[in-house]
């Protein structure tokens, strides 16, 4: 810390030094940091952050403003879920969304199910991280099951994975990685026989999956549409367009989210002298208010319109792809995540490639080598050069003039 303090002026210019070496994530189309929906989307959610920058979700006696926005969000999430019992709370992120479902299944399973003192959760692994931290927080532990040929979930493998200390069945709609949907349908029934838990994991989909519905194309079933789904989490802070910082996780209906809240009071205190619905104490009032502004300002026509335009870029996107020898889209992605990847070209020298024309890419190295994507309404303008520059890359690096640093090795 500087012994004095430091003028304002002085101040700006170190912020924008700090920031010079920041990525440019919208021409570089960086996958999966930020969420562009346009500028007008962009302000209303910087003037609700910016309004409410001061106020704290912990105290909802002295903010009704927030405990009011957090109820109206909660109440278009239940109606966009088809839960007409369902209630919530917002969060911080995914992460927290995904912590709070492992945790309320396993105080759910501790009433109905006191028998089961060394309690597993059931996880497609290619399910996002966060429910491992969540078997290592709360003292579970992680079934991981494979992915078939296909890279879906086979239903039969699934079931061999569930035993009878088994609380809590994980489905992603869609997977962080490959961006396909597991067969939630066929799965979270095996949770409603069982009395057990089974989470959706609607993070990357959640505001996505439901306005492609709208606009008529086919999407499994994911919400709480299907029996036996009991928790369901939603990022505002992906496909919401909302800002940082927040996130929702559904309870079915107000038995499950009993078990998701922490009290404490009594006996010398009040006994609800500090309820939180999730992990933190003080949440930013901030990132609450900005949800309520975007989604009341979006409407659902809004959300449709940009699915619809994401949607339309994507078809070219993938189909460039496909144009490209070698080059291909993994399994059957169901919104605009979704990776590439090949079976003759070195994709660890496509990635080189492509880094050193400025492109913000990501190589993720499971089951194989493959090329990562997030996109959103505000990539549409990056898309051709995109495809121009990987068309190139890929032309190079077919032809031994451009090589990665043995990626190869990392084939399956
Ligand atoms: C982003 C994401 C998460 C975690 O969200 P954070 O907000 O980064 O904590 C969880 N699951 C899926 C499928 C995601 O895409």
């Amino acid at each position: 810390m500087p012994a004095e303090g430091t003028d304002r002026e002085r101040l700006r210019r170190l912020m924008e030094d700090a920031a010079a070496d920041d990525a440019d994530w919208l021409g570089g189309m960086a996958a999966g940091t930020n969420y562009p929906a346009g500028e007008d989307v962009l302000e209303v959610s910087k003037e609700a952050y910016l309004r409410f920058f001061s106020t704290n979700g912990l105290l909802p006696d002295l903010f009704p403003s927030l405990a009011r926005f957090e109820r109206e969000v909660i109440d278009y999430v239940a109606s966009l879920f088809h839960g007409p019992d369902a209630v919530g709370s917002i969060t911080s992120g995914g992460s927290e969304s995904i912590l709070m479902g492992v945790k309320s299944a396993r105080d759910r399973a501790r009433l109905l199910h006191p028998e089961i003192t060394a309690p597993e959760m059931v996880v497609p692994e290619s399910a996002h991280p966060a429910f491992t931290k969540g078997a290592h927080y709360f003292g579970l532990r992680l079934v991981p099951v494979a992915l078939g040929p296909d890279l879906l979930i086979d239903p039969a493998t699934y079931r061999s994975a569930i035993t009878d200390r088994t609380v809590l069945l994980v489905g992603s709609a869609p997977s962080l990685t490959l961006g396909m949907v597991d067969p939630i349908a066929e799965l979270a029934p095996l949770a409603a026989e069982r009395g057990i838990g089974f989470h959706v994991d609607a993070c990357v989909g959640g505001f996505f999956l439901p306005f492609v519905e709208r606009l008529g194309d086919p999407v499994p079933l994911w919400d709480f549409r299907v029996p036996g789904v009991t928790t369901i989490s939603a990022d505002l802070h992906k496909f919401g367009y909302t800002a940082k910082g927040a996130s929702i996780v559904m309870s079915r209906d107000r038995d499950v989210f009993a078990n998701q809240p922490f009290r404490f009071g009594g006996p010398a205190r009040p006994d609800d002298w500090y309820v939180t619905p999730s992990m933190t104490g003080t949440r930013p009032g901030g990132s609450i208010a900005s949800a309520w502004a975007v989604m009341t300002y979006l409407g659902e026509a809004g959300y449709v319109d940009r699915a619809r335009r994401t949607i339309g870029y994507l078809r070219r996107w993938w189909a460039g792809v496909e144009a490209i020898e070698g080059l291909h889209v993994m399994g059957k992605p169901a919104m605009s995540v979704f990776a590439i990847t090949s079976t003759t070209l070195d994709m660890a020298a496509i990635e080189a490639g492509m880094k050193a024309r400025g492109w913000l890419t990501f190589l993720d190295t499971h089951p194989v080598p493959a090329l990562r994507f997030m996109q959103s309404p505000g990539h549409e303008p990056h898309v051709d050069r995109y495809l121009a520059d990987l068309r190139e890359v890929a032309d190079l690096v077919r032809r031994g003039e451009l090589s990665g640093d043995g990626a190869r090795a990392r084939y399956t």
